[in-house]
This record gives C-alpha cells, sequence and structure tokens, in this order.
C-alpha cells in the first residue's frame, strides 16, 4: 500500500524502496490531494495492477486539465490510468494488508482535496500538503485553498496526534511530530494576523509585501520554493 506515488521519475527509487520491504506487488494507492507531485506516480502504478482511492476532488481535478494560477501553469489532463478507481466524500475506513486506515476530508485546505490519512495501530498521522515542515507552504486557490483554512487544518493535525505520533509531511522533513505541527500552526497564524493588518491599513499586495509582514520567520522558514514574498502573497490573496 502506497500513500502519493510521487512524480514518474522517482519510480525507480519508489521501486527499490518498496521491494525491500516487501517483494509482493503494490495493489493499493491512496492519494492525499491531486497535485502532480503526489500524483503522477498513479498511472504506472496502475498500470502495475494499484487501486487508487482519494477524495472525489481528486478525482474531479484528475479527469481534465488543471490551471494553477500561483505557479503560472497549466497541467494537462492526465491518461485516464491516472484517474482515482475509487472515491469518497467526507470519510472513510478501511483495512489493508491487516492495518486499519481512517481517511479524513479536511474540507477546504491546501487545496479542496486533501485527506488525512490515520494509522491508529501504528500511531502514524499522514497530513499530506496540509503540513510543511520548517518551510512556507504553497496555498493552491486555483483548486480551493485558502490560508484561513490552512490554519483550522493545521489544528486539526494537532487535535489529531499526541506527542508520540508520528506525523508525515507533504514536503520537508518528512518525519514530523506535534511540537514542529504547533510550530507551523503558530507561525500560520502569526503571519495571517501582520498581513491581515496591513490589508485592513488599506495597503496594497505590493505594499504589504514590502513591509516584510513574515520577517521575523524566514530565516527558517523561508529557505525552500515559497519565498517570503510569495508566500505574503498567498496569505495576502486569503484575507
Ligand atoms: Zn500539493
Amino acid at each position: 500500500m502506497f500513500i502519493d506515488g510521487g512524480i514518474t521519475a522517482s519510480r525507480p527509487r519508489i521501486l527499490e524502496a518498496a521491494n525491500s520491504l516487501s517483494p509482493g506487488p503494490i495493489k493499493h494507492l491512496i492519494n492525499t490531494h491531486w497535485h502532480f507531485d503526489h500524483a503522477d506516480g498513479n498511472a504506472w502504478l496502475n498500470a502495475q495492477g494499484a487501486a487508487i482511492l482519494a477524495h472525489e476532488n481528486t478525482h474531479k481535478h484528475l479527469l481534465s486539465a488543471q490551471r494553477v494560477e500561483d505557479w503560472d501553469f497549466n497541467f494537462p489532463s492526465p491518461a485516464l490510468a491516472a484517474v482515482p478507481t475509487e472515491v469518497f466524500s467526507s470519510e472513510k475506513a478501511l483495512t489493508l494488508n491487516g492495518s486499519n486506515l481512517a481517511l479524513k476530508h479536511y474540507g477546504p485546505a491546501h487545496t479542496d482535496s486533501d485527506i488525512s490519512v490515520t494509522i491508529p495501530d501504528a500511531d502514524i498521522l499522514h497530513c499530506g500538503d496540509t503540513f510543511w515542515n520548517g518551510i512556507y507552504p504553497f496555498i493552491d486557490y486555483s483548486t480551493g485553498g485558502n490560508i484561513d483554512r490552512m490554519i483550522k487544518a493545521a489544528e486539526a493535525n494537532i487535535a489529531a496526534v499526541t506527542d508520540k505520533t508520528i506525523v508525515i509531511t507533504g514536503h520537508g522533513h518528512p518525519v514530523s511530530n506535534k511540537a514542529e505541527l504547533s510550530a507551523y500552526r503558530d507561525m500560520l497564524v502569526a503571519i495571517r494576523e501582520n498581513v491581515a493588518k496591513l490589508k485592513q491599513q488599506g495597503r496594497s499586495l505590493d505594499d504589504t509585501i514590502a513591509a516584510k509582514p513574515t520577517a521575523a520567520f524566514d530565516a527558517k522558514w523561508g529557505q525552500f520554493v515559497i519565498d517570503p514574498a510569495l508566500f505574503a502573497r498567498l496569505v495576502f490573496k486569503g484575507v
């Protein structure tokens, strides 16, 4: 069983890792949301016999071409083999290879298709792209994401774990914990407040970015692809 298939270029490394864990075929794939870097592996995994389970909005977005405005990028309609074979709308419980899994839709968050995957017996929570560990997150307004719902998803993740839970992230260091999740939520809330204040004062987007509303966090969080100016812009859009 796989949670997200990554990009097709990663296929050899994914197969090598999978074979080192278990020699059998990969029969099940769960998509945490529709984005290319998480669902691009759907086609080859499905061609090898994996059923694909996802939220119904992931299914919807993978059925047609998508434009992501803030990346200025058009994603072509993927092959039919990449389309989830089973969907759900709110929650789904299932047992795969003897493990119980609980899938839950966040509602709109990073996109409108994000789900969490909980494996209670192993005390694991997979947050998908609702959690970028130690780096500013992307928020995809083009397919239903927004900053306030990202904060709500972070709150839901914190409420769902204990200090012992293994928290799996969408980007940044992949294995995390409640303390890092809380630091991430605090960063989102603080920057949201800073940007909202500036916007309420009537500042334009450019003036808001120039006022550096993320400054206190940039040394730690601003070192990846979502740089301080882009993150300020993504927050500005939603407040
Ligand atoms: Zn994503």
